[in-house]
């Protein structure tokens, strides 16, 4: 008789994504996917040329395992371009396989058994995986609707000797919020003095609004000497499926997280990273962004004006969240399934984000999409 097993799970909260379960609703039901946050249009050609002239050149073995040098080159030219910071390419600057990877990393770098790490709810869904896999206590702070504000006060009465991170991001992932300049001032004085890393997930750095700036932790001096700042070029250049992110860390936490990565993927796409390395040279790929997802959430935000959700416009990153309380006090969750299947157009319930699943009815929208598709959704969330 063939032998059954049942695996004791780690992660008993888990099941699977809430991305994966709605993407696969939304392409059963043949609905509008404003759920997943993923780019409906194409990446430019110039870069999917660029990788068929690597691939043809033959860059399709192994890369070195922290990433290929003039990746890691152009990535250290634009950090220092941007933020006026500067990161060696050779032993602060790791090539991975997204931020996911760069995320799990840094916590598995750094969270021994026991550890306390603070994070923030609504939190994106692999943070605090990770920290459990490595044994850590996470330590959550709720933010609260309408403006999802860190109470920094509140945030230093959770430090402990046991705390060892505090896992950041911004621009925000689900609400859209981006932090300030006194924010980082603020978090800075509490970790001052202490053994505290930082894990900052940025991957939304240049798609903020209104004219506001992304004040990434690599910008602050007390922060960057503990910081490993996280970022996705799938978000900036529109190519999510390639799967390809990197950390910036000062030399000794680049090391152990290298130690961590040789073990978990080794090294990262070649040719992928080789069209990269030319693409960067070219900041106005990445400095029209703003303006580019700022016309989307416009478009989105007036397509929806005259229905009954009500919204303030995301400042950062391309999800707007809406509250739907004038219309249904269904659980968000059933009215995002049921809103699949009914009037075909999907979203993510924002309980997802919160460890008791707390809903307080808002829906997250993604506006990364064609314009056509951002006009005929709102049309039909107009009729709700
Ligand atoms: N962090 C946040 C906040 C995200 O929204 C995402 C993906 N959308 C990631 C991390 C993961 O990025 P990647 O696809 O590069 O792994
Ligand atoms: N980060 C994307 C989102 O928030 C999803 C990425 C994924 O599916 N893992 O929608």
């Amino acid at each position: 008789m063939t032998k059954t097993f049942s695996i004791p799970t780690k992660l008993p909260y888990a099941g699977t994504t809430i991305f994966t379960v709605m993407s696969k609703l939304a392409a059963d039901e043949n609905a509008f996917n404003l759920s997943q946050g993923f780019p409906s249009f194409d990446c430019s050609p110039e870069l999917t040329g660029l990788v068929d002239h690597y691939m043809k050149k033959g860059f399709n073995q192994y890369s070195p395992m922290s990433g290929i040098t003039p990746l890691k080159e152009s990535l250290a030219e634009k950090t220092s371009l941007v933020y006026g910071v500067d990161y060696h390419p050779d032993t602060e600057v790791t090539i991975v396989s997204g931020a996911t990877e760069a995320i799990f990393c840094a916590v598995t770098a750094v969270v021994h058994p026991g550890d306390e790490v603070i994070l923030f709810e609504p939190a994106y869904d692999s943070y605090r995986p990770a920290i459990d896999i490595n044994g850590g206590v996470p330590v959550y702070i709720t933010l609260n609707a309408p403006d999802f504000a860190i109470d920094w006060e509140l945030v230093r009465t959770k430090i402990t000797p046991k705390t060892k991170a505090i896992m950041i991001n911004t621009p925000h992932n689900p609400v859209g919020t981006v932090l300030s300049r006194q924010d980082l001032e603020q978090l800075a004085a509490i970790v001052k003095d202490k053994d505290i890393f930082i894990i900052s997930d940025e991957v939304y750095e240049h798609i903020v609004f209104d004219g506001e700036l992304h004040h990434s932790m690599m910008t602050h001096p007390i922060l960057r000497e503990r910081s490993f700042v996280c970022g996705s070029f799938g978000k900036t250049y529109h190519m999510t499926g390639w799967k390809i992110g990197y950390c910036l860390a000062p030399k000794e936490l680049s090391d152990e997280f290298r130690r961590i990565h040789q073990f978990i993927t080794f090294s990262t796409v070649t040719p992928m990273q080789y069209a990269l390395a030319d693409f960067l040279k070219i900041p106005s790929h990445y400095l029209r962004l703003p303006e580019f997802y700022q016309k989307k959430r416009d478009r989105f935000n007036a397509a929806i004006k005259d229905s009954r959700f009500t919204f303030t416009p995301s400042k950062g990153s391309f999800f707007q969240i809406v509250s739907y309380d004038r219309i249904t006090d269904e659980y968000d969750y059933d009215l995002a399934v049921r809103l699949t299947k009914e009037i075909k157009v999907a979203a993510i319930p924002v309980s997802v984000f919160y460890q008791d699943k707390k809903d307080d009815k808002l829906l997250r929208f993604c506006f990364a999409k064609d314009d056509w598709m951002l006009d005929k959704a709102g049309e039909i969330l107009c009729k709700l």
